[in-house]
C-alpha cells in the first residue's frame, strides 16, 4: 500500500516525493471528506503513518474506527504522560479487545520528570504558565517527538473550532519533516457525536459526567452546561495559552511538529 517515495524533499527532510508535496500545496486535499483524506494518506504514508489518539477526546476514537476499517493494521499511539485518569486507560484496554489494535503507548523519560518533580513538586502545572508548560513538555511534547522521529506522517483529531488556537488548521500540512494530516478539521462537536452514536464508537466514560474532553486528571474538570467545551483544560488559564504544545510551533514553546 505505501507509495514509492523516491525523491527526498529538501525542505521536509524525509522522503517525500514531489507529487505528494504538489498536491498537499495545491489545496485540493480540502475538498476531500474525513474517510477520503485518510485513504489518501494510508497509500501514500502506511506504515510510516501512526494516529495519535488521546483516548480523551472523541474525535480520536472516531478515526481510530474509520482507519481500522480502511487498514486494519493501521498504527496507533498514546501518550501515557502518567497523570491520566483511569477511565482513559480504561479505554485503551476496551479499544485493543474491540478493534484488535495493538495501541503503542509512549512514556515519558523518566530522568527529566523526576528531576522536575524534584525540584518543583507534584503538582507544579497550578503554580505558573512556564511550570505548566514545562510539565507538558516533558511529559508530551517530548515524549511526542521522540516517537514520531520514526514516521512521515501522523493523523489527528484537531477540529477549527476547538479552541482560538486551531482556526486556520488545514486538513494536511507540512510540518517540519513530517506530513500532518487532520480529517476533521471542518467537523462540527456534533458532527463527531453523531458518528459516535451511528457507528457504535467507543468513547472516554468521563464524558458522560461532564467531561467533554479529557486530558490528565489534575488538568481536567467538568463543565457546567452552556461553558465551552474546553473550559475544564486548565481552567484557571486564559484561553490562548490553553495548548499542551503539541499542536503549536517550536517558536510558542511547542513541538515544532
Ligand atoms: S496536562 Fe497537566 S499533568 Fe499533563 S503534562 Fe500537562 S501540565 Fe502535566
Amino acid at each position: 500500500m505505501t507509495a514509492a517515495l523516491s525523491h527526498t524533499s529538501r525542505e521536509t527532510g524525509n522522503s517525500l516525493n514531489s507529487s505528494i508535496l504538489e498536491e498537499i500545496r495545491s489545496g485540493r486535499l480540502e475538498n476531500l471528506a474525513a474517510e477520503e483524506i485518510l485513504t489518501w494518506a494510508l497509500g501514500n504514508f502506511h506504515p510510516r503513518m501512526s494516529l495519535s489518539c488521546s483516548f480523551g477526546n472523541p474525535e480520536g476514537l472516531v478515526l481510530l474506527h474509520m482507519l481500522t476499517r480502511l487498514e486494519p493494521g493501521a498504527r496507533v499511539y498514546m501518550l501515557d504522560t502518567g497523570r491520566l485518569p483511569q477511565e482513559t486507560h480504561d479505554l485503551v484496554d476496551r479499544v485493543r479487545d474491540r478493534y484488535g489494535v495493538e495501541v503503542e503507548v509512549v512514556f515519558p523519560e523518566a530522568e527529566p520528570v523526576q528531576k522536575m518533580v524534584r525540584q518543583h513538586g507534584q503538582n507544579l502545572f497550578y503554580e505558573s504558565l512556564e511550570k505548566r508548560k514545562l510539565c507538558c513538555r516533558l511529559r508530551k511534547v517530548e515524549p511526542n517527538r521522540r516517537y514520531l522521529a520514526q514516521l512521515d506522517a501522523h493523523v489527528t483529531g484537531l477540529r477549527r473550532e476547538q479552541n482560538v488556537t486551531r482556526t486556520d488548521v488545514a486538513k494536511v500540512e507540512i510540518e517540519g519533516r513530517l506530513v500532518k494530516v487532520n480529517p476533521l478539521v471542518d467537523w462540527s462537536r456534533e458532527d463527531v457525536m453523531k458518528y459516535v452514536r451511528e457507528n457504535g464508537v467507543p468513547v472516554n466514560r468521563l464524558h458522560q459526567r461532564g467531561f467533554p474532553t479529557v486530558g490528565c486528571a489534575p488538568c481536567t474538570r467538568a463543565i457546567e452546561p452552556g461553558e465551552d467545551i474546553r473550559a475544564g483544560r486548565w481552567w484557571w488559564e486564559n484561553p490562548e495559552d490553553k495548548e499542551c504544545g503539541l499542536h503549536v510551533g517550536e517558536e510558542q514553546g511547542g513541538s515544532g511538529i
